[in-house]
C-alpha cells in the first residue's frame, strides 16, 4: 500500500500576442516544493481587487513556466504515474484551469506539431514500450473515452457516434454495486494491442468529440473528458491477475459565470459546469477535513466516476493550468487556491490483485478428483471402469520418470486409485521379468569368457548384482508408497462425512461460464468489444468519420475552396503535409539503406562460407596445415558483419520511430481537415442567417449548405470572378471567428481592395437561386472586408 498526498503541479501558458503579462514569479527550489507568487496590480480595470492583498504565494510540487516543453512535462508528471500503473496501482492525472489555459494542450496535445503531443499519446507510447520489454508477464490493455456534458455521460468511442448527434447516443450511466464499486453502463472498453491501435482510438474519440460540437454547444471547453487506459497482467502459470487503470482527465473550464457574461443556452451549460466543479470542490474540501465521514461523491457524475482517484485507491496528480495575463489574474488565483486544497488530500493506493477464476477452477477440479479417489479407496467402492488411454500414457510417463530418477527418496504419486496402483505394479513386474531375462542372457554369454577373463566377469557380475539390488530397492519403495496411501486413506476415513458433503455440493454446482467469470466488471460488454475489436475497423471508422458529412453543391464547394485557402488551418495542413513528405522521403531513403546493409551482410556471410570451403580444401591437400587455428580473415569478416548489424539495428529502430511519427502526422492532418470543414459549416450557416435577416424575402430555408441545389447553376457566374487568388488571413482574423486558438507559424498577407458592395451579378429570377448567389457574395465580401481592414491597420 502506498499512502501519499495528491501531487499538485502548475503550468503557466505562454502569453498570446495581444496579451498583457501579469506579474508573477516562480521560485524553483530543487529540493523542496516550488512556489509561485502572483502580484495583483492596483490598476485592474474592474477595480475589484483594489482593497485586497497585493501578493499571493502558492506552493506546488513543481512549476512549469511558459517555455516548458511537452516532453519535460510528460517526464516529470506522467511517467511516474504510468510506472505505478504498470506496477498494478491505479493512477489519475487531471488538468484544472480556466478555458484557454492549456488543459487540452497539456493532456491531449496541440494539433500542429508532432512535438506538441500531450500526455495521453506520450503515455500510450511509454506504456506499450514498457510492455514490449517485459516478457515475464502477459498483458492486456483496453481503453475507454468518456465525455461528461451537462451532467450526462457519452461514450466517445461508440461506433454509432458518426451517425448521431451527441444527444441521440445512449447515455453512459453510473451504477454502484453492493461493495460501492462504480461501474459505467454503456461505456465501451476497446482492446488496444499496440500503440497504433490505441492512438487510433484516441483520435477517433477526439474526432467524435469535435463532430458532435455545434456552434450552440462548444462541448470541448464545456465538457469533462476522461480517457482511461486499463492494464491487466498475469504471470504465466499464476492464478493472480493485476488490474490497474490510468484516468487522464481534461476538465471543463473553471471560469466563473459572472465574468463570462453569457446567457441562455450557454448559461445553462455554464451552470452545469460550475455545478459539477463546485461539487468537485465540495468533495475536495470534505476529503481535506480529516474528521468528515460523509463525502458527497454522488452529487455529480464526475465526482462519482473519479471517486477512487480523489479519495481512495489511486495515485493522483493534478496539473493546475494558468493563463497569467493581466485579465486572468483573479481566475489564476482561484485555480491556485483550488490546487492548494487538493494538495491536502491523502490517498492510499493498493495493488489491485485478484485470483484468475479459470486457474482456480483447474485447481479445484484437481482437488475434487483427489478427494473422490480417496473416498473410493476408503469406502471400498472401487471403480470398475477401465483407465482411459490418456491415463495409461500418463502413468507410463510417471513410472518412467520415477524409475529413471536416481534419488532414493523420490516417490511415485499416482493418487489413491487402486486401478492405477495395480497398473503400476503390473508394469514394474513386467519390467522386472524383462530385466531378469536379459540378465540370464547376459550371464550365458559371459560364462565361456569367464574362463578366460575371470577377473573381468567378476566385475560384470558385481555390476549386475548392483542393478538387481537397485531394482529391489525400487520395488521396496513402491510397496512403501502403497502403505503410505493406505494410511492416508485411513486418515481420510475420519473426515469422511465432511468430505462427502463437500463433494456432493461441488458435483451439483452448475458449470461455470468462463466468459462471464473473466469479465466481472459489468461495464464491458463482450458483444460490443467484438463489434469493434479489430483496429482495421477502427481505422476505417475514423476515416468514415472524417468524410465531409452531407453532399455539397458545386457553389458550396467553390465557397469552401475560398474559405479553405483563407483559413489559418490550411497553413497547418500544408506545413504538416510538407513535414509528412520529408518523413516519407526519409523513410524511403532509410529503407534503401537498410536494403543495402542487408545485401552487404549477406555478401559478407557468403565470403565466410567461401573461406570455409577454401580452408577445408587446403586441409585435404596438405593435412599438416592446422585447421583449428583461428583464421584472421574470417575474424575480420565477422567483425564487419557485427558492425553492419549494429548499423542495421540502429536504422531499423529509426525506421520504427519514423513510422509512428508518420502515422501521427497523418492523423493530425485528418483532424485539422475535419475542424476546417466544421468551421466552414458554421461560417456558411451564419452568413445565410445574416442574409436572411437582411433580405428575408429572398431566402426560404436558411439552413446548411445541403439545402441549396440551385446553387450549382448560379455559382457558375461567380466562378469567373477573381476568386482563385490565394489570400491568407492572419489567425486573428479567422473568418469563422471560432478559431482564435490556432496560431499559425508564418501567415502571409496580400494587400487587396475590398470590393464595392454593389457587385453586379446576373440574377436568375429564381428566388432560391438568387438567395444562394447573395449568400455567397455576402460571405465573400465579409472575408475581403476583414482582410482590407487588417491591411489598412
Ligand atoms: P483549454 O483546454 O484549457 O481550454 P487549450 O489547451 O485549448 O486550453 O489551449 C488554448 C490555446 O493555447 C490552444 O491553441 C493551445 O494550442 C495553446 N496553448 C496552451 N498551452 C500552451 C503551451 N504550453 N504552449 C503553447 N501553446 C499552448
Ligand atoms: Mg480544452
Amino acid at each position: 500500500m502506498v499512502k501519499e498526498t495528491i501531487r499538485v503541479y502548475a503550468r503557466v501558458k505562454p502569453l498570446g500576442r495581444q496579451q498583457q503579462a501579469g506579474i508573477y514569479s516562480v521560485d524553483d527550489d530543487e529540493k523542496s516544493l516550488s512556489s509561485l507568487e502572483i502580484i495583483v496590480p492596483h490598476d485592474l480595470a474592474d477595480g475589484f481587487v483594489n482593497n485586497k492583498r497585493e501578493s499571493y504565494k502558492f506552493k506546488f510540487q513543481k512549476i512549469f513556466d511558459q517555455e516548458a516543453k511537452q516532453d519535460v512535462v510528460f517526464d516529470s508528471i506522467a511517467k511516474p504515474v504510468a510506472e505505478c500503473v504498470l506496477a498494478g496501482y491505479n493512477g489519475t492525472i487531471f488538468a484544472y484551469g480556466q478555458t484557454g489555459s492549456g488543459k487540452t494542450f497539456t493532456i491531449t496535445g496541440g494539433a500542429e506539431r508532432y512535438s506538441d503531443r500531450g500526455i495521453i499519446p506520450r503515455t500510450l507510447s511509454y506504456i506499450f514500450h514498457q510492455l514490449q520489454k517485459d516478457s515475464s508477464k502477459v498483458y492486456t490493455t483496453h481503453v475507454s473515452y468518456l465525455e461528461i456534458y451537462n451532467e450526462c455521460g457519452y461514450d466517445l468511442l461508440d461506433p454509432r457516434h458518426e451517425a448521431s448527434r451527441l444527444e441521440d447516443l445512449p447515455k453512459v450511466t453510473v451504477m454502484e454495486d453492493p461493495d460501492q464499486n462504480i461501474h459505467l453502463k454503456n461505456l465501451s472498453l476497446q482492446q488496444a494491442t499496440n500503440e497504433e491501435e490505441a492512438l487510433n482510438l484516441l483520435f477517433l474519440g477526439d474526432t467524435n468529440r469535435m463532430i458532435a460540437e455545434t456552434p450552440m454547444n462548444q462541448a470541448s471547453t464545456r465538457s469533462h473528458c476522461i480517457f482511461t487506459i486499463h492494464v491487466s497482467s498475469k504471470e504465466p502459470g499464476s492464478a493472480t491477475i493485476q488490474h490497474s487503470k490510468l484516468h487522464l482527465v481534461d476538465l471543463a473550464g473553471s471560469e466563473r459565470v459572472a465574468k463570462t457574461g453569457v446567457g441562455g443556452h450557454l448559461l445553462t451549460e455554464a451552470k452545469y459546469i460550475n455545478l459539477s466543479l463546485h461539487y468537485l470542490e465540495q468533495v475536495i474540501i470534505a476529503l481535506a477535513e480529516k474528521k468528515r465521514s460523509h463525502i458527497p461523491y454522488r452529487n455529480s457524475m464526475m465526482t462519482s466516476v473519479l471517486r477512487d482517484s480523489l479519495g481512495g485507491n489511486c495515485m493522483t496528480t493534478m496539473i493546475a493550468t494558468l493563463s497569467i495575463d493581466k485579465r486572468n489574474i483573479d481566475e489564476s488565483i482561484a485555480t491556485c487556491r483550488f490546487a492548494q486544497r487538493v494538495a491536502l488530500i491523502k490517498n492510499e493506493a493498493v495493488l489491485n490483485e485478484e485470483i484468475d477464476p479459470r486457474l482456480m477452477i483447474v485447481q479445484l477440479k484437481k482437488e475434487i478428483q483427489e478427494l473422490k479417489d480417496e473416498l473410493a479407496l476408503v469406502t471400498g467402492k472401487q471403480r470398475t471402469s477401465e483407465l482411459s488411454q490418456e491415463e495409461l500414457l500418463r502413468l507410463d510417463e510417471l513410472l518412467e520418470t520415477f524409475l529413471e530418477d536416481n534419488d532414493p527418496d523420490s516417490t511415485l504419486d499416482v493418487g489413491a486409485d487402486m486401478r492405477k496402483i495395480k497398473y503400476c505394479f503390473i508394469h514394474v513386474k513386467q519390467l522386472m521379468n524383462h530385466s531378469k531375462m536379459n540378465h540370464e542372457k547376459l550371464l550365458s554369454q559371459y560364462i565361456p569368457e569367464e574362463k578366460e577373463t575371470n577377473k573381468e566377469t567378476g566385475e560384470e557380475l558385481k555390476k549386475l548384482k548392483e542393478l538387481l539390488q537397485q531394482r529391489d530397492n525400487e520395488i521396496n519403495i513402491l510397496v512403501n508408497m502403497l502403505k503410505k496411501e493406505k494410511k492416508k486413506a485411513q486418515d481420510a476415513l475420519f473426515q469422511l462425512n465432511a468430505v462427502s458433503a463437500c463433494s456432493t455440493v461441488l458435483d451439483q454446482s452448475p458449470p461455470i461460464n468462463l466468459e462471464e467469470s473473466q469479465s466481472p466488471s459489468s461495464c464491458f460488454s463482450l458483444k460490443e468489444a467484438k463489434d469493434f475489436s479489430s483496429s482495421g475497423e477502427n481505422a476505417s471508422l475514423l476515416h468514415e468519420c472524417l468524410k465531409f458529412r452531407g453532399k455539397m453543391s458545386l457553389g458550396c464547394q467553390e465557397a469552401f475552396e475560398v474559405f479553405r485557402q483563407d483559413h489559418a488551418d490550411s497553413i497547418t495542413i500544408e506545413d504538416n503535409k510538407q513535414l509528412l513528405k520529408q518523413k516519407f522521403a526519409e523513410a524511403k531513403c532509410l529503407g534503401e539503406k537498410l536494403n543495402e546493409v542487408r545485401i552487404k551482410i549477406n555478401h559478407l556471410k557468403g565470403e565466410i562460407t567461401q573461406r570455409h570451403v577454401q580452408r577445408a580444401a587446403l586441409a585435404v591437400s596438405s593435412p599438416s596445415e592446422e585447421l583449428n587455428t583461428l583464421d584472421p580473415v574470417e575474424e575480420k569478416l565477422r567483425t564487419q558483419i557485427e558492425e553492419e548489424k549494429k548499423s542495421y539495428k540502429a536504422m531499423f529502430n529509426r525506421m520504427k520511430g519514423l513510422k509512428v511519427e508518420i502515422e501521427h502526422l497523418q492523423l493530425l492532418i485528418e483532424k485539422v481537415k475535419t475542424k476546417l470543414q466544421k468551421d466552414f459549416e458554421v461560417w456558411w450557416s451564419e452568413e445565410t442567417i445574416k442574409l436572411q435577416q437582411e433580405k428575408p424575402e429572398l431566402v426560404s430555408s436558411p439552413n446548411t449548405m445541403t439545402v441549396y441545389p440551385q446553387f450549382i447553376k448560379s455559382s457558375q457566374h461567380l466562378s469567373t470572378n477573381s476568386f482563385s487568388d490565394t489570400t491568407r488571413v492572419s489567425p486573428n482574423e479567422d473568418p469563422a471567428g471560432k478559431n482564435n486558438s490556432i496560431t499559425s507559424s508564418n501567415p502571409t498577407l496580400k494587400t487587396r481592395t475590398p470590393p464595392s458592395s454593389s457587385t453586379s451579378v446576373p440574377l436568375t429570377g429564381d428566388s432560391q437561386a438568387d438567395a444562394d448567389i447573395l449568400a455567397f457574395i455576402k460571405a465573400r465580401q465579409n472575408i475581403l472586408q476583414k482582410k482590407g481592414k487588417s491591411c489598412q491597420k
